[in-house]
């Protein structure tokens, strides 16, 4: 899959069954749709609390920032917000393909999340993110 935003070739990385493609370039990270359910049942299954599911829930967004192509179907993406304080304005496919994370949303999202679990998936992009980076220690 070819990324959104640099058209580099993406790689897949996996963790607790859920697969991700990641852009060795811009550190960007796309998630099919049902990968996206698996992150948030594993992240969500330890707690049921309304605001958590919220936080995964996107919201339109209203603004003017280039729309990227869906790297599934070409058809340009939507704006949604995902998470609060701060929001994180990510791009979703309208067909529902997947959602697209610049470089450092996604880690901005799940630090929201407050969940026992959500440290594997975080130590895990990270762990992830430094073996493609060696020479970006952030
Ligand atoms: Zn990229
Ligand atoms: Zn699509």
């Amino acid at each position: 899959m070819k990324c959104p935003v640099d058209k580099d070739d993406m790689v897949v990385v996996e963790s607790r069954r859920i697969e991700l493609d990641l852009c060795l370039r811009c550190s960007g990270v796309w998630f099919d749709a049902q990968e996206l359910d698996l992150l948030i049942s594993a992240i969500s299954a330890d707690n049921r609390q309304e605001s958590q599911n919220d936080l995964l829930t996107p919201s339109p967004a209203e603004v003017y920032e280039t729309h990227r192509k869906c790297p599934i179907c070409g058809k340009k993406m939507d704006k949604v917000w995902l998470g609060k304080e701060p929001k994180v304005l990510i791009d979703s496919c309208p067909a529902g393909d997947g959602l697209w994370f610049d470089g450092g949303e996604l880690h901005e999202i799940l630090h929201q999340v407050k969940n026992d679990r959500k440290d594997d998936i975080l130590s895990f992009l990270s762990k992830t993110f430094k073996a493609q980076h060696p020479e970006d220690a952030h």
